[in-house]
């Protein structure tokens, strides 16, 4: 019997576990840190040996493959022993991918994964068995194990990517590349770049990259690197003859001369990126030959996805928005970019490394008062305090929506878009969301 050890005890390493376990596997699964309880009963109920709060040697020197789940650095000394040991690591999109014969459609990029993964499932399911994975909701080790689809559309981060093998997507979507997690990449930003290209690794001229266009960090990487893949480009700025662009207020998509056209003012995601994300997904299902009248319904009904600027109420005709999973200072660049009403704009949290000089210009534009709320208020404070006319400072997420409810006036927006990670007053960048929301509710 083969012997599969599996790192880290979350959603990957508990879903690789029981496919693994099912296919024939020894299965050992060991974690440095503590396992939650519903993980721990999920392995136990399935006799899965497991080990927390250590990493007994012996037992996963002794592996024939190891899945490394995404949060493992690959700095970690055990990962360096068991590659010393000369052990195959692979990440789990590699492991699962193995036991299923489906068409893949895997997205990544440094922000909009989930919007646009969660689009291209919302258009496909009209018309296919599509399922949808990776970073969103349960690991695709499970869904394959559970409940196999002919289609699965992947949300892949780029630490899925760096322990792939042969994994490919049939169809991949790098959506822009925006430093982040340099942390992992010996703060190299190539690193992270060629971390992200990793999609494309494997795919044949059969196989399709869809790519932004307009983002010259994948432009460049193109120009000086070789891919396989058959490019569908999509801008916003530049005509594109295969793929798609924006012609004034229409989308156009062209692949094989077949050409869809769609009207922008009938999309429900609002923002110049919720655009290229749309392009990105449409692309997709028009690849895919989904009725254009189908694609074009399915943009105007989609509800957008929690916390990416969600609409959340409309007072005395000031409307609050979510953004709090702008967790990165891009991420708000594109919030504020597509605000279009005097905005009184809630950031904050913990600072990683922030440059805000981006911002500045929106926010001289646009911005009338400014709410910081977390543990890196000063810097705030002190970048840009001479560029509006009230800013305040808070550590509670009510008091913050009290303030902005007292400047807010008939045509403003409220938005939360903090640019910060969530750690320091919340467990998570939905609870932030989520309190955001109840303060709003409650005023
Ligand atoms: P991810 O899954 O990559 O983190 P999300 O779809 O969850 O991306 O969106 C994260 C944040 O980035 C949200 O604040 C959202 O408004 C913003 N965002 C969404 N799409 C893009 C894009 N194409 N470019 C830049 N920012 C984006």
């Amino acid at each position: 019997m083969k012997r599969l050890v599996i790192l880290g005890g979350g959603e990957s390493g508990v879903g690789t576990a029981l496919l693994g376990k099912a296919k024939g596997y020894e299965v050992f699964l060991s974690d440095k840190g503590k396992i939650k309880e519903k993980y721990k009963d999920v392995l136990k109920h399935n006799e899965i040996e497991f080990e927390d709060g250590q990493h007994t040697e012996s037992k996963i020197l002794n592996a024939d493959i190891v899945m490394k789940s995404p949060g493992i650095p690959d700095k970690a000394p055990m990962v360096k022993q068991i590659r010393d040991n000369g052990i195959l690591v692979v990440s789990e999109i590699e492991f699962a991918a193995k036991y299923t014969s489906a068409t893949i459609i895997g997205v990544t990029g440094s922000n909009g994964k989930t919007t646009t993964a969660t689009l291209i499932h919302h258009i496909l399911k009209k018309d296919l068995e599509v399922g949808l994975s990776g970073n969103i909701g349960k690991s695709f080790a499970q869904q394959v194990l559970e409940q196999d689809y002919p289609n699965y559309v992947l949300e892949i981060s780029s630490f899925q990517l760096d322990d792939i093998v042969d994994f490919k997507p049939h169809i991949a979507i790098l959506l822009n590349i925006t430093p982040d997690h340099l942390d992992r990449y010996d703060y190299k930003f190539e690193n992270y770049i060629n971390s992200k290209f990793r999609i494309a690794l494997n795919q044949t001229k059969d196989d399709y990259l869809i790519y932004d266009a307009d983002d010259e960090v994948i432009t460049e990487w193109l120009k000086s690197h070789k891919v396989q893949s058959t490019l569908l480009p999509f801008s916003l700025v530049k005509t594109i003859e295969n793929g798609a662009y924006l012609d004034k207020e229409e989308i156009k998509i062209t692949i094989d001369n077949n050409q869809i056209i769609m009207p922008t003012n009938n999309l429900t995601l609002e923002g110049k990126h919720n655009i290229k994300n749309q392009m990105a997904a449409s692309t997709v299902a028009h690849l895919l030959k989904i009725r254009k009248q189908t694609i074009r319904e399915s943009l105007e009904n989609f509800q957008g996805v929690e916390h990416r600027l969600e609409h959340v109420l409309k007072i005395n005709k000031v409307q609050y928005i979510n953004d709090s999973k702008a967790t990165n200072v891009n991420a708000t660049y594109y919030a504020l970019e597509s605000m279009d009403a005097p905005t009184v704009w809630i950031v904050g949290g913990v600072d990683k490394g922030n440059d805000y000089k981006e911002l500045f210009q929106f926010v001289n534009e646009k911005v009338k008062a400014i709410i910081c709320l977390g543990a890196d208020n000063e810097k705030l404070m002190e970048t840009f305090g001479k560029m509006v006319d009230t800013i305040v400072e808070t550590q509670y997420m009510s008091e913050a929506v009290k303030i902005a409810y007292k400047i807010a006036e008939t045509g403003d927006t409220v938005l939360l878009s903090p640019a910060c990670a969530s750690f320091d007053l919340f467990e998570s960048y939905e609870d932030r969301g989520r309190q955001f929301k109840d303060a709003v509710r409650n005023l």
